[in-house]
């Protein structure tokens, strides 16, 4: 990698605006109401199931979804598609050692593969997994290894109403519990997502991931970061944690790194592209392991299931991904819409998260009992108000208990607003916030919904429900 982007300077007393400008626009359709509750209807009202080509604003997901900057699309033409020892991976590596500190690299297609590969590597049947609140793949990958996984995020994350700044943290006294009741023997490793997504998007702090590693190593446990947003989650921590203002993101995010053995990671959410993922370790005997492991389920171990262009693109969108500008607009975009919403009174979780605005749908909707899926229906009303579409985590997403096979019940329920990056402008954000706000005073009037399809894994992405 020749160039890098201009290191930039925090100036955090001015408004923000986004530190690029178009250069290629892709058209969007307004569909019409009758469109779109016949579209809604096809889709079995689980937004997962629309056809692209139908939606607005697509604020399902930030997964993949990011424009990509013309140095990436540079990038892209000098793919070295060698099927061995591509230098495009070499130049992924070199990224990832510099930005996030992390010796040994396995690329994967996305970050599941890197989930499977690692709970494969690590979890023993009957082994517990801790971690700061569960997230759907990264749970399913520990289930399928064998183990169960224990929730020790604060209790405030739960809470969607608590204003702490940090409420990713790890509950240190749950966590030592754990190690004392099942023992340390039982807990291959530590799963330390940040920031986290099914609590809203909440950061951790640098503290509490000190105190984690601190415990962790006092046991001889490793932590495993999921990194797939720990760029935004350092950008909260230079924001709020004291002593951090003056450092620049990607020192906060290297700091953080060094507290955890190694990460897992979605590159389709913070590193700005389309596809790519990797495992990174430091033990060298445990990275051997993984890049046998590769070769298995993904493809060999200097590619994983990418293509040379992915991991270029991916190797320049890391050193994007840090730059202070970059980050600021990025969260300072959500946090607008957010709060554009909480001015009009609709219920969200708070503080708004760095990726996504939550809508609290049990506050939306109090008459609708959690099994008539009141975020699912939540989401399916929006679609069909403005062609908004957005996703559903709650019961939905929750799934069921891998050994009773009953419903989890979370006590968030929720919608989520996710925010592509470097994609929408803000009068989209001003469309999206009107149509909520419609969709909330039209709430009394809400129905639920029934499951009619439920798939086995994952079920959220594939289940078919009516209105009631
Ligand atoms: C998206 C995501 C994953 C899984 O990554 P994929 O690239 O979708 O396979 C894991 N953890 C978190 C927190 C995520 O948001």
């Amino acid at each position: 990698m020749k160039s890098s982007p201009v290191p930039s300077t925090p100036n955090n007393h001015r408004v923000w605006a986004e530190p690029w400008k178009v250069k290629v626009v892709e058209p969007i359709r307004m569909t019409t109401p009758a469109e779109r509750t016949q579209a809604l209807s096809n889709a079995g009202y689980n937004t997962f199931l629309l056809r692209s080509a139908d939606v607005y604003i697509d604020l399902l997901t930030d997964s993949g979804t990011s424009a990509m900057s013309d140095w990436q699309w540079a990038g892209m033409m000098l793919g070295d598609e060698a099927y061995a020892g591509s230098r495009n991976f070499f130049h992924l590596q070199e990224a990832i050692r510099q930005y996030y500190g992390y010796q040994y690299i396995v690329p994967t297609h996305q970050g599941r593969g890197a989930e499977h590969i690692l709970a494969k590597l690590l979890i023993r049947s009957g082994d517990t997994v801790p971690g700061n609140m569960y997230f759907t793949t990264t749970r399913l990958h520990q289930e399928l290894a064998g183990a169960s996984f224990a929730d020790v995020i604060v209790r405030a994350a739960h809470d969607p109403d608590s204003e702490l700044p940090f409420k990713g943290n790890v509950d240190l006294a749950a966590l030592e519990a754990l190690i004392a009741r099942v023992g340390a023997r039982h807990i291959p490793y530590i799963s330390l997502a940040a920031t986290v997504n099914m609590a809203g998007g909440q950061p951790v702090s640098m503290a509490n991931a000190r105190a984690v590693h601190e415990l962790a190593r006092q046991h001889g446990i490793r932590v495993m970061l999921d990194a797939t947003r720990a760029v935004e989650n350092a950008y909260f921590i230079q924001q709020r944690e004291a002593g951090y203002e003056n450092r620049s993101v990607a020192q906060i995010l290297k700091e953080f790194c060094s507290y955890t053995d190694g990460c897992t990671m979605s590159g389709k959410k913070d590193a700005l592209v389309n596809i790519g993922g990797w495992l990174a370790l430091n033990d060298s005997e445990l990275y051997d392991e993984a890049s046998n492991l590769v070769v298995v389920y993904e493809g060999l171990h200097t590619y994983g299931g990418m293509s040379g262009r992915d991991m270029e693109a991916m190797a320049r969108g890391i050193a994007e991904s840090v730059q202070d500008e970059h980050i600021r607009a990025r969260v300072g975009q959500v946090e607008y819409l957010g709060r554009k919403l909480l001015e009009a009174g609709v219920p969200l979780v708070r503080p708004i998260g760095g990726h996504a605005v939550y809508l609290d749908a049990r506050a939306f909707y109090p008459h609708l009992d959690q099994e008539q899926f009141p975020a699912q229906a939540l989401a399916a009303y929006l679609y069909e108000d403005s062609g908004v579409r957005a996703m559903e985590r709650g019961i939905v997403s929750a799934g069921r208990d891998s050994r009773t096979h009953r419903n989890h019940h979370p006590s968030l329920e929720l919608v989520r607003l996710t925010i592509p990056r470097r994609v929408y402008t803000q009068a989209h954000m001003d469309v999206t916030a009107e149509s909520v706000v419609d969709v909330y005073g039209q709430r009394a009037a809400a129905r639920g919904l029934r499951m009619v399809y439920e798939p086995r894994y994952l079920r959220f992405f594939q289940a078919r429900f009516e209105r009631l």
